[in-house]
């Protein structure tokens, strides 16, 4: 999967002495996001390079149990400023699971406010701009955890793995392949997988405490999106649930209760997309997941501002709920009557 030439240039970067080092993820931090952040921060802070492990806002507390969890500084909390100014130091920014500083709102900006930092991708999402001084950029694979254990393996060696590590880039391609049910597995990331649970990482624990933390709250949310606003467009095959933001209040929602819920409408057979419209105070956010060859990354692209991947993309709508639900009902029928899929 890596080429020599790019890993190469990772070593010399990383040569001579210890660097300062950034490694930023991506807004709304999800299971690969973290998973992914946490192992690169520990191997190379292993290799005694000084390492600050920056998320834009909070991560979802599903994952609050994770070692080193306590490591990650985020940068909407820090209100003295302390993260902008080691950013402003910073020798290298590694950027993981995502490749648009953009969409690092506040943090993408003091990233870009350091002119000498060198900028390092290590991603799986469709189309890196030219923004990176090096890229490791792998749309086919499932996870950007299993492309940085294939990074650990090759730049650092197999014997860097402990379990910590193990645990961090489990939860990621767990998380990020659906409990190992989409489409992108393949032999080599399970002997992957058979690697990290030599390390004697607990599978039925990461399980439970990933997928069985939530609040009561969460799952009575859960039931009332589906019962009362989940809506079917049988002849697209298309299903959508809306949220808005005094509901979310009525749930008590935290950041991460709406984690899954977009792939519900998916479960109902002959559904081959599902959306799930999010409102926030600032703007609607745009959850899209599908089957096959229905490309939502594309569907995102083209109405919602976003991207993705082509089986889960996402974007955002700055109209009200009303305005969002027509525009991507009208999106739903020019995409498919189009001939824009099959
Ligand atoms: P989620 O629905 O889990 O928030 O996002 C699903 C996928 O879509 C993720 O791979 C994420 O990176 C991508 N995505 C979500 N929102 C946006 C967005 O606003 N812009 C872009 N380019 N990608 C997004
Ligand atoms: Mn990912």
């Amino acid at each position: 999967m890596i080429d020599l030439r790019s890993l190469e240039q990772l070593k010399e970067m990383l040569n001579g002495g210890p660097k300062k080092i950034v490694v930023v993820t991506h807004t709304n931090p999800d299971g690969d996001a973290i998973g992914s952040s946490l192992a690169w921060r520990r191997i190379l802070e292993k290799q005694g390079h000084d390492v600050h492990c920056v998320v834009p806002n909070r991560y979802p507390y599903f994952l609050d149990w994770m070692a080193d969890i306590s490591k990650i500084e985020v940068f909407k909390e820090d209100a003295d400023g302390k993260i902008a100014e080691f950013i402003h130091e910073a020798d290298l920014i590694f950027c993981l699971d995502f490749n648009l500083i953009s969409r690092l709102e506040g943090l993408g900006a003091s990233i870009e406010a350091n002119k000498s930092a060198r900028r390092i991708l290590i991603d799986h999402h469709l189309d890196p701009p030219a923004e990176f001084d090096l890229v490791f950029s792998y749309p086919r694979e499932c996870s950007t955890s299993y492309i940085v254990y294939e990074l650990i393996s090759q730049y650092a060696g197999c014997e860097m793995f402990d379990y910590p590590i193990a645990e961090s880039l489990y939860v990621g391609i767990m998380t990020d392949t659906g409990n190992f049910s989409y489409s992108n597995l393949s032999a080599d990331l399970f002997r992957a997988v058979a690697r990290l649970v030599e390390q004697g990482i607990d599978i039925p624990f990461i399980n439970t405490a990933v997928y069985n933390g939530f609040s009561e709250s969460r799952v009575r949310l859960l039931g009332y999106a589906l019962n009362d606003n989940m809506t079917i467009l049988r002849d697209y095959g298309v299903g959508f649930i809306t949220l808005r933001e005094s509901e979310l209040r009525r749930y008590r929602f935290q950041q991460g209760d709406s984690e899954g819920f977009v792939n519900y409408p998916l479960s109902i057979k002959g559904i081959r997309m599902s959306a799930m419209f999010l409102e926030t105070k600032q703007f609607i956010r745009v959850s899209l997941r599908s089957r096959g060859e229905v490309d939502v990354n594309r569907f995102a692209r083209k109405y919602f501002g976003g991207g993705g991947h082509r089986n889960a993309a996402g974007g955002k709508s700055f109209v009200d709920m009303t305005a969002t639900v027509e525009h991507f009902r009208q999106a739903v029928r020019e995409f498919f009557e189009e001939g824009l899929v099959d």
